[in-house]
């Protein structure tokens, strides 16, 4: 066996048995070609820069030279690291200590000396002010390349968004340029034991010190790089109760609880009174250190107001949300290329319209069509996942940078409209994805020697963590179009229709056009049926919720590849060298409008049955 720490054949310095470059783990190349189309030829990054204050020296060439450093770090660095992290998977050493897979701690040394955590982060913190949108591609390969250890640099993006908004000046300074440099790394601690979804129950108490600071006692469930030697500092964003403070989610505050006291001058100073209580044993993202964290009298400081911690949290969730999205994506993008690899070379079978490899035992299993079916789909939800995401991080660049009032307001309607979908839809494909690459490998995806089956089990957190697709779904029907009475629809179906009438002229995709209309005037009219339906009877928003996220996302993806489509025709009507990618991109858009727009009919149909089905049957009839 080849150790990549040792650098050598068998022996291993680390006592370790990494098994890489055996064949068969997954592979990840990053795919910069299908980047570079998103980022060019759909949205126009370079154009939408030169809009933006202080971002027009972001040009295609050094756009190009970030994505081809960072390809780098994540398939060269990143890479090798995803099936050791599962297979090694993280300690707590006898002094309580939590050491992370081997060649993890390195690989972030490495990605902190490259200045990766601050690409996106603000000049006055140390960070290099690029936008938003040109640290999603970057997290893009790093997340595909290794899920597992993306979530501790991830992490901290949250926590210094959440800072930056909610922090006092005094905070800032603290706490800002360290996690901008990397050299701390933070998370978020939300949930306990007895409440995950409903958080207005939570039981952690924060007690005022006479020197102003805190003292936060408790216990926070599954935290997500809760402790690791990777970083020097850990800063934990903790939901916590003052003793006077109301019941229910009105109650509670947001505190910095670092895992070491940091002095005056930004030193390390002593332990504080949190402490990793055990390891999480998981179905998968074995590389990231999942830990219980008890909190004995820790010294937290408050950010922003005393009971406005779930509204100040919420800056976390929803960065969090957008990046659990693009886990959703990572998934569907590593098991479509290492199902596309073996699809091509393993062969089973004759093709039934005639022999393809007429010289060979049997054809490639890609020349079948239920295999191609499998192939399609992991890419359309890749491709077009990553159309859907890259679009929502422009809006989140000219959310925060836009001197525009009225591009902010629509760039916020279409961000906090789109961000449950992304969540939600990003994941449940992510998942389906990861399934049918197994799929295609046959009984070899169910083993471990190809990575595969840790693609699915690696995969399935996402539709559970920073709220689950039911939460997502109530949150988008229930919250934000129900309870602003449909307002919150009309900016996106405004949208779509808008790109509709735009892209008429396009002979090729008026079909497509004509399937988007019609479904957008199917999406506003079940609104307003499912609305009156809640009206009489609550219960109709959460049985339609799920159905009602998922049909929303098909249909923004189908805007994705109608767009897609658009863009390939009129490079191919403008000359290309690169005829095979664009016609790809047509093909690919073709399928989606076949074969997986369509399960939008059914979706119409089962959210159209009101909750009846679901709830006339008393809770001990189940059991009959
Ligand atoms: C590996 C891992 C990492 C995690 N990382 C973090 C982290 O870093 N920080 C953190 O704070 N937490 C973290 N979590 C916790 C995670 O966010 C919660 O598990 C999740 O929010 C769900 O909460 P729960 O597990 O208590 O499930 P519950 O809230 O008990 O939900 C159980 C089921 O009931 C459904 N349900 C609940 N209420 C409703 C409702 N009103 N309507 C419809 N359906 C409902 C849910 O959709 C779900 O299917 C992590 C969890 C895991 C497993």
């Amino acid at each position: 066996m080849y150790c990549i720490l040792a650098d050598e054949w068998y022996s291993c310095a680390y006592n370790c048995t990494l098994k890489l470059e055996r064949p068969g783990m997954t592979t990840y190349k990053a795919p910069l070609r299908d980047m570079q189309f998103v980022m060019q030829d759909l949205l126009y990054f370079e154009k939408h820069y030169q809009a933006l204050p202080d971002n027009d020296e972001l040009n295609q060439e050094l756009i190009d030279a970030i994505l081809g450093e960072s390809s780098k770090f994540a398939e060269e660095v990143v890479a090798p690291l995803n099936t050791v992290g599962d297979e090694a998977g993280c300690q707590m050493l006898e002094d309580g200590e939590v050491k992370t897979p081997p060649g993890f701690k390195e690989a972030y040394e490495q990605y902190v000396d490259a200045g990766w955590p601050a690409l996106d982060q603000p000049a006055k913190y140390g960070g290099q002010g690029l936008p938003m949108s040109m640290g999603m591609p970057i997290r893009e390969m790093i997340g595909t390349a290794n899920w597992s250890w993306s979530m501790y640099p991830g992490l901290s993006h949250g926590a210094m968004e959440t800072i930056d908004e909610h922090g006092s000046e005094e905070q800032k300074a603290m706490f800002m340029e360290p996690l901008v440099s990397g050299r701390w790394t933070g998370t978020m601690c939300l949930t306990e034991a007895h409440c995950g979804t409903d958080l207005g129950l939570l039981k952690s108490k924060a007690e005022q010190a006479a020197d102003g600071t805190y003292r936060i006692t408790g216990s926070k469930l599954f935290v997500s790089s809760g402790d690791h030697d990777l970083a020097e500092n850990i800063v934990h964003i903790v939901l916590a109760r003052l003793p006077e403070s109301p019941p229910g989610t009105k109650g509670i505050s947001l505190f910095i609880v670092p895992k070491f006291i940091p002095g005056e001058d930004g030193s390390i100073g002593e332990r504080n009174n949190v402490t990793c209580g055990a390891l999480e044993n998981k179905m998968g993202i074995h590389g990231n250190s999942t830990c219980l964290l008890n909190f004995d009298g820790a010294t937290g400081y408050l950010v922003g107001e005393v009971n406005k911690g779930l509204n100040h949290m919420f800056t976390f969730m929803n960065f969090a949300r957008l990046g659990t999205g693009l886990q959703g994506l990572a998934h569907s993008e590593l098991a479509f290329q290492n199902s596309l690899a073996y699809t091509k070379d393993r062969l089973q079978m004759r093709s039934l319209s005639g022999p393809k490899n007429p010289d060979g035992p049997a054809d490639p299993i890609i020349v079948h069509p239920d295999v191609r079916r499998m192939l399609l789909t992991q890419k359309a939800f890749a491709e077009g996942g990553r159309a859907l995401i890259y679009f929502a991080s422009t809006q989140g660049d000219i959310l925060t940078t836009s001197d525009d009032a009225e591009a902010r307001k629509l760039a916020n309607d279409l961000l906090s409209f789109m961000t449950p979908i992304i969540k939600a839809f990003l994941t449940e494909t992510g998942f389906e994805s990861a399934n049918l690459g197994l799929q295609c490998f046959g009984g070899h995806g169910y083993v471990s020697e190809w990575g595969m089956e840790q693609n699915v089990r690696d995969s399935r957190i996402s539709t559970l963590y920073e709220g689950t697709t039911g939460i997502q779904a109530l949150d988008l029907l229930g919250r934000k179009v129900l309870g602003t009475r449909g307002k919150a629809l009309v900016p996106v179906t405004a949208f779509v229709l808008d790109f509709c009438r735009q892209s008429r002229g396009r002979k090729e995709i008026r079909p497509y056009l004509k399937t988007l209309v019609r479904l957008t005037k199917k999406w506003k009219a079940l609104t307003r049926k499912i609305g009156f339906a809640a009206m009489r009877n609550r219960d109709a928003v959460g049985a339609a919720s799920v159905d009602y996220i998922m049909f929303s996302g098909y249909l923004l993806l189908g805007v994705a590849w109608a767009a897609s489509a658009r863009a390939a025709h009129r490079r191919l009507e403008q000359g290309t060298t690169e005829e095979a990618f664009y016609r790809a991109k047509i093909q690919t858009a073709e399928f989606y409008f076949a074969k997986i727009l369509p399960r939008t009919t059914s979706l119409l149909e089962t959210m159209s049955t009101g909750p009846d089905p679901l709830m006339t049957m008393e809770e001990d009839q189940f059991l009959f």
